[in-house]
């Protein structure tokens, strides 16, 4: 698993790279100010849903895209048993050591999404 960056917030740093690219797609098609951004977010990006959102407010504050909003799914990793099949419940943010139910060492699925799914944008004026 990768650590965390030391730096504040690098929400908002792939904030950036997220409208970034928005911004190219609306501009291919073009489009005019953006509507609504749909992006999925996977557990192991350590990446704050809740901070990104705010970054993305941030970022669009001034431009004429002010009016868009980011959406952020998030996607959880699940832990799966190898042996027994089962995919125990656990916290967010927490992990199992080994498998409740008949305690082999649990395998990690899914999680890594950092994907732009969708975004929509207004006629240009
Ligand atoms: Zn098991």
């Amino acid at each position: 698993m990768k650590k965390r960056q030391p730096e504040k917030m690098h929400e908002v740093g792939i904030a950036t790279e997220i409208y970034r690219m928005s911004r190219a797609i609306a501009e291919e098609h073009g489009g005019g100010p953006l509507e609504d951004v749909f992006v999925r977010v996977g557990e192991l990006t350590a990446v704050e849903p809740d901070l990104l959102e705010f970054a993305w407010q941030a970022l669009t504050m001034e431009t004429p895209d002010a009016r868009s909003k980011l959406h952020v799914e998030y996607c959880p990793a699940v832990q799966m048993c190898q042996s027994c099949g089962q995919t125990p419940e656990r916290a967010r943010g927490r992990w199992l050591p080994l498998c409740p139910n008949c305690g082999t060492l649990l395998k990690v699925e899914g999680g890594q999404e950092l994907d732009l799914e969708r975004v929509s944008f207004l006629e240009k004026e």
